[in-house]
């Protein structure tokens, strides 16, 4: 009598012809590039080069996948593919979950764009604190100065703009009146981009302005948001038309700054550079210490008493590194 496969049989027989097909794969010469778009659960949705997306589950041993990550997949017999293997990052911003374990959210972003507006007022030492977690990450930032509409109202922070682009910082400036954000397009390039800065600065309408096509997308992850119903709503890849990919979740749009050994944030301060490690002590700490190269400089006029003031409150204010 021919033996009958019971379901849960036939599955495992898949699932082992799988696991045999990917370990054919493992030499990745008959794998496929993918881009992954987005990670739902436990399911990933990976784009294939010819723009194509297939719902993929990763294989086990494989560290968590998110939106940017580039990585080789196959098509399985069942439907669907498997991820089996994850490109090296160029880049990776990660926040902390629920239980204060820091998560990956997006990677091998390029280009970091911080908004400030004329209102609400611009918290100077928060532009320092992204511009500290994109230099961590060898991140390119931009500054984009949005409601352009509004400068009469607040001149300082034109002026506060300015001194980002005194420091070397592109500074673009944007609004409601600029319906196609041209100048974002041009930085864009191909380059994948996130856009952050503190509430209300105008980033939901700026994204609006570069995906004209996914306003409703967007509306639902915003509004997940501020019911406080995801806490972690998931990060997703768009392509911006013309070129360049944005990468956008609620908890992207309001990144900040969580741990970072103290001299990864003088790092972070491009002004400073020339002087690290020439203070007199190596474990200088550049507040009281003796022969402070910083603080020789601040005196000099060559790093402004702001900056360093914002540096100091950075690493105050950051939790040990885990
Ligand atoms: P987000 O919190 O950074 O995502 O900011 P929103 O996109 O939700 O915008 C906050 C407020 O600023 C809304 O009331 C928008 O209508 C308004 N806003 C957005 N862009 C502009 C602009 O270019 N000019 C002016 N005057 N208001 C804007
Ligand atoms: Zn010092």
């Amino acid at each position: 009598m021919p033996r009958r496969l019971t379901q849960q049989q036939s599955r495992r027989i898949a699932a082992r012809q799988d696991d045999a097909l990917r370990d054919t794969y493992d030499d990745n010469t008959n794998t496929q590039q993918g881009l992954v778009i987005a990670r739902y659960g436990r399911k990933i949705l990976v784009e294939d080069e010819a723009g194509q997306r297939h719902s993929c589950h990763q294989r086990a041993n494989l560290p968590a996948l998110v939106a940017g990550d580039e990585v080789r997949w196959i098509t399985e017999y069942t439907g669907g593919g498997v991820v089996v293997a994850r490109n090296p990052r160029r880049s990776v911003l990660q926040r902390p979950d629920a239980r204060g374990q820091l998560r990956p959210v997006a990677a091998n972003i390029d280009l970091m764009l911080v908004v400030i507006a004329p209102q609400p007022e611009p918290h100077a030492n928060l532009i320092d604190r992204y511009l500290v977690a994109a230099a961590h990450e060898n991140i390119d930032v931009a500054l984009i100065l949005n409601k352009a509409d509004l400068l009469d109202h607040n001149p300082k922070v034109s002026a506060l703009a300015e001194s980002y682009r005194d420091l070397g910082y592109p500074v673009i400036c944007t609004g409601r009146d600029d319906p196609e954000a041209a100048a974002i397009r041009f930085v864009a390039e191909c380059r994948t981009l996130v856009l952050v800065g503190q509430s209300g600065v105008g980033k939901s309408s700026l994204i609006q302005r570069l995906l004209p096509q996914q306003d409703i997308r967007i509306g639902e992850l915003s509004e997940a948001a501020d019911k406080g119903r995801h806490t972690t709503t998931a990060a997703e890849l768009f392509h911006l038309p013309g070129g360049g990919r944005l990468i956008d979740s609620p908890g992207i749009r309001e990144f900040h700054l969580h741990h970072m050994p103290a001299d990864g944030v003088a790092q972070g301060f491009s002004e400073f550079l020339p002087y690290l490690g020439r203070c007199r002590f190596r474990d200088c700490r550049h507040r009281e210490d003796a022969g402070c190269a910083l603080r020789e400089a601040v005196d000099k006029g060559n790093i402004s008493p702001s900056r360093f003031a914002s540096y100091l409150a950075i690493v105050d204010s950051l939790e040990p590194a885990l």
